[in-house]
């Protein structure tokens, strides 16, 4: 962790080998259960899309959906799930990605926002980048504009930042 980290940041609780040997799993169940520093966290996670003009936070299931609904609601704005397959109901835009070990789908209602609306991907941990990647070709193919991508823990050691497009605002609100 950075040395200027805030003090909410000591209830990230890191777990090792979850869910499998090898990976240092980082908990933010401790954050949530404390009304406080939770409350510190999402304001921290939105400050840099104030003004942003956002129609909407779309938020990948599902620690994204926890802080994503929160991050939409102190901004003012609407929350789109982009949900893991066999959820939603309606017609879908479906993504596929890689994991480190086989491959996963990611779905969105293809009425979610309207073509143009500026949208802000959220989730919990941006690790190897995959997930984020495919949020965003789902919002792409919502025609959606992607202002940028919020996370609360950037693990900068697994190259997720170096496979996301340059252009696209990227913003890490804890990095280890
Ligand atoms: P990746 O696609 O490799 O960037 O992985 C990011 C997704 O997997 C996020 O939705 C995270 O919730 C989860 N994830 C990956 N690595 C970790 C970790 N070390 N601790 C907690 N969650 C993780």
């Amino acid at each position: 962790m950075t040395t200027s980290s805030p003090d909410w940041a000591k209830l990230i609780r890191d777990v090792a080998d979850f869910p499998r040997p090898g990976i240092l799993f980082k908990d933010i169940t401790p954050l949530l259960a404390d009304g406080h520093d939770f409350t510190a966290a999402v304001e921290a996670m939105a400050q840099p899309w104030r003004g942003a003009g956002l129609q909407a936070v779309l938020g990948i299931e599902s620690r994204g959906f926890i802080l994503g609904a929160a991050l939409a609601h102190v901004l003012g704005v609407g929350f789109v799930p982009l949900r893991k397959p066999g959820k939603l109901p309606g017609r879908l835009l479906t993504q596929d990605y890689e994991l480190e070990y086989g491959s996963d789908r990611i779905e969105v209602h293809a009425d979610a926002v309207p073509p143009g609306a500026r949208v802000l991907l959220v989730d919990d941990v941006l690790a190897t980048g995959g997930t984020l990647l495919a949020a965003l070709s789902l919002a792409r193919q919502l025609q959606a504009v992607v202002a940028g991508a919020a996370v609360l823990v950037e693990l900068p050691g697994l190259g997720g930042r170096g496979r996301w497009p340059a252009a696209v605002p990227l913003v890490a609100t804890l990095d280890y």
